[in-house]
């Protein structure tokens, strides 16, 4: 099941794409009538098999006047924030932590935890603002979002992704300058305002056979630059959650960056960076494709 968020008169609707129609999405406020019915996607987690038993059953048959055409709703992230900071790996393709490591003259070294703040969550379709003022150093990072289903501690790899409830599109905006500098830690570097956009909606994991053979890829302006694979992780999705859970609860409706493979462009001969007027194509074969442009706030 596909859920999402949109706009409607100022406010935050929920969602359900129809399994048999694409292109349809049915307003679950419009659909409930006086059942009580989640607003948002974190109550549909919060509501167990419970609430996606009751979603199921209208996207199937949806009340009159409920039905939306997906191309006219203005979708937004699909949660704004999730519970608590987006919790990342860095380094987890092998050949990004190489490129990583050329590109700076150090050490290839493994992988690590990093968090974005809840500030940085924005659409999958809307603009990413950059202030040269602030940073000349914006990279992209395409990434398999991993969307926590049920609360847990030291959860074990072969049991873990039973507290997954689905997966999203990330792209892990960076500003190389900041995550260099104050001190050498990555959360300020990450954590630029608007920096994560994510979406363009939540698909539960019953949709995704295999999560360790999706497709990834991210376009600049239409030019192919990062293009791999989620069977190149390090620690697949499991290992992720096994690890992150150590002595740390993970709670419902978190989510998980699970890291970028090669290609960003702080690594690239000459580097790239973003620009204004840029557009990035961040995809995750299968999940879905976000769409961001570059804009400029001068200070
Ligand atoms: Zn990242």
């Amino acid at each position: 099941m596909k859920l999402l968020m949109f706009r409607d008169s100022g406010h935050r609707r929920l969602g359900v794409a129809r399994d048999a129609t694409a292109g349809e999405i049915v307003d679950v406020a419009a659909a409930s009538g006086r059942a009580t019915l989640p607003v948002d996607i974190l109550g549909v987690i919060d509501g167990g098999d419970d609430a996606l038993r009751r979603l199921r059953e209208l996207a199937s048959s949806p009340a009159a006047g409920s039905v939306r055409k997906l191309a006219d709703l203005e979708l937004l992230a699909p949660f704004d924030p999730p519970r608590g900071n987006v919790l990342c790996i860095g380094r987890n393709y092998q050949k990004h932590a190489e490129e990583g490591a050329r590109a700076t003259n150090t050490q290839v070294e493994p992988p690590t935890i990093f968090t974005k703040a809840i500030t940085t969550i924005n659409g999958p379709y809307a603009d990413v603002t950059i202030n040269p003022a602030i940073s000349t150093s914006i990279d992209w990072e395409v990434e398999l979002g991993v969307v926590m289903g049920r609360a847990g501690d030291n959860i074990r790899r072969a049991n873990a992704l039973n507290h997954v409830f689905g997966y999203t599109v990330v792209n892990d905006i960076t500003a190389r300058d900041l995550q260099k500098g104050w001190g050498g830690q990555w959360f300020k570097g990450k954590s630029l305002d608007g920096s994560c956009p994510t979406g363009p909606w939540v698909l539960t994991k019953d949709e995704v056979p295999d999560v360790q053979s999706l497709r990834l890829r991210l376009r600049v302006n239409g030019v192919v630059k990062q293009d791999a694979n989620t069977r190149d992780m390090i620690y697949p999705v499991d290992a992720v959650i096994e690890w992150l859970s150590v002595g740390m609860t993970l709670l419902p409706g978190m989510l998980i960056a699970t890291g970028t493979p090669e290609g960003v462009g702080f690594a690239r001969n000459p580097p790239e960076f973003l620009r204004p007027g840029d557009v990035m194509e961040t995809e995750v074969q299968g999940v879905g494709l976000l769409r961001n442009t570059i804009v400029e706030r001068p200070s």
